[in-house]
């Protein structure tokens, strides 16, 4: 059986690998995957001193031809995947002078659209029994609880995951228009990337063909890592706690199924009066 995590090299993705590694055995491939190559031997001669042996590939998200090197490896390999765990994703700092359409466009293109890919070249390898969890965040409650009452009700539809591409492509024409504001929307490229990754979720858990294949998300808390500039309490390890809980359900459950969990306790998509970040 195999597992991949993607952008596993550091932060929680690393963590995500050892555990799962340490909870599966030796009778499992658990790949860390990295964009650069000489930061993946790294991690991997990291973990190995750490007392686990996962494997590696290249897994650049935001290149199609790696994703597609990546899932004919694992056709050709282990003809399927058992655990997919969507990790990779990235931050602009708050002090960053990037123009924020640039900075939308960027964190959605990596954050949702990429995502996406990944999930589109590899669903299909999907084996009976598999487990996909998607980091998501709970900054997509705070952007949920900062829109215009509008879009808050749009958002807390059920929607397509035509209606999720479209509202991230929305997004992003209105940020470069200068917009967002007047849309509802936030001003937070990283808070939307998560909105539609959670959305993502929902639409795929409905949608996803095969026999007991579970897809959840999650956010991992306030972690201490380089995406946080290392200001978040959680160790990489308490992060990788409930993405390797949902990675690891066992067959035939029933829940939680399409659902964002904070701490493996389920988090409803709703709109909460006086809402605060957990
Ligand atoms: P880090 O920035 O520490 O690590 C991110 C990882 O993703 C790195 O391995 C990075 O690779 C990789 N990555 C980025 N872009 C790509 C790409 N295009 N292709 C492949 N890999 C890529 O982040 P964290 O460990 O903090 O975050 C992990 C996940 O948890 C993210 O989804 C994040 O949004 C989420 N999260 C984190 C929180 C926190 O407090 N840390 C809170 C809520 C959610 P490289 O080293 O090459 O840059």
């Amino acid at each position: 059986k195999v597992a991949v995590v993607t952008g596993s090299n550091k932060g929680i993705g690393f963590a995500i690998v050892e555990q799962l590694c340490k909870q599966l055995g030796s009778s499992w491939a658990v790949y860390v995957t990295s964009r650069d190559e000489a930061r993946g031997a790294d991690a991997l001669s990291q973990l190995k001193q750490r007392g686990v042996e996962p494997r590696f590939h290249q897994l650049d998200i935001d290149s199609q031809e790696s994703v597609d090197r990546l899932a004919a490896y694992l056709k050709g390999t282990y003809g399927g995947l058992d655990i997919l765990v969507n990790n990779a994703a990235i931050a602009y700092k708050g002090d960053s002078t990037a123009p924020f359409a640039e900075q939308a466009e960027v964190t959605i293109a990596t954050n949702f659209w990429n995502t996406l890919r990944v999930c589109d070249a590899l669903f299909p390898l999907l084996k009976p029994h598999a487990r996909v969890v998607h980091l998501c965040s709970s900054v997509s409650d705070m952007a949920l609880n900062k829109a215009s009452p509008e879009l808050q009700k749009k958002l807390t539809q059920p929607m397509s995951l035509d209606e999720v591409k479209q509202l991230m492509s929305d997004f992003v024409a209105r940020a470069k228009a200068g917009t967002v504001q007047e849309a509802g929307w936030p001003q937070t490229a990283y808070g939307v990337s998560k909105v539609g990754v959670r959305l993502m979720t929902y639409a795929q858990a409905r949608d996803v063909k095969g026999d007991d294949i579970v897809i959840n998300c999650c956010c991992p808390g306030y972690v201490d890592t380089d995406m946080t500039s290392h200001k978040g309490p959680k160790t990489i390890y308490e992060g990788a706690d409930t993405p390797v809980y949902l990675a690891t359900l066992p067959p035939g459950i029933k829940e939680p199924i399409g659902e964002h969990l904070y701490e493996r306790k389920v988090v409803p998509w709703a709109v909460k009066p006086g809402f605060t970040i957990a």
